[in-house]
């Protein structure tokens, strides 16, 4: 059984889970909008060649397989943010979906890709 939140229960039920040192639910619902991005673009990685979606750069290898595969997503990322990941799992502080280039960027090459698909 299910019911609807009011914004009230959900800023209180997102402040304790904050101060439980969880994500707040607006985190968590800019992560799952990142992550659905990021799952979007992932297939096109084959197709064309992309600036790296962590750090923007155009570092990567043509060959999507000769890059680094992320930790974070079903994706493929530069060997430098590779690197950073497995340092961020190391010291245990891993940066958040939502500040990926891919994220953090609305007209990210996503858009035209999608269109010349269709
Ligand atoms: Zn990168």
């Amino acid at each position: 059984m299910s019911r609807d939140w009011t914004k009230e229960e959900i800023q209180a039920a997102s402040e304790a889970m904050q101060s439980m040192g969880h994500m707040s639910y607006e985190t968590f619902c800019k992560e799952l909008d990142a992550s659905h991005k990021i799952q979007r673009f992932a297939p096109l990685q084959r197709k064309y060649h992309w600036p790296c979606p962590r750090c923007g750069r155009w570092v990567m290898n043509s060959d999507p397989a000769r890059n680094a595969l992320s930790r974070r997503a079903e994706i493929y990322i530069c060997d430098q943010c590779g690197t950073e990941e497995a340092l961020e799992d190391f010291i245990g502080k891993i940066r958040p979906l939502a500040s990926w280039d891919i994220a953090k960027q609305e007209d990210w090459p996503l858009g035209a890709a999608e269109a010349e698909d269709e």
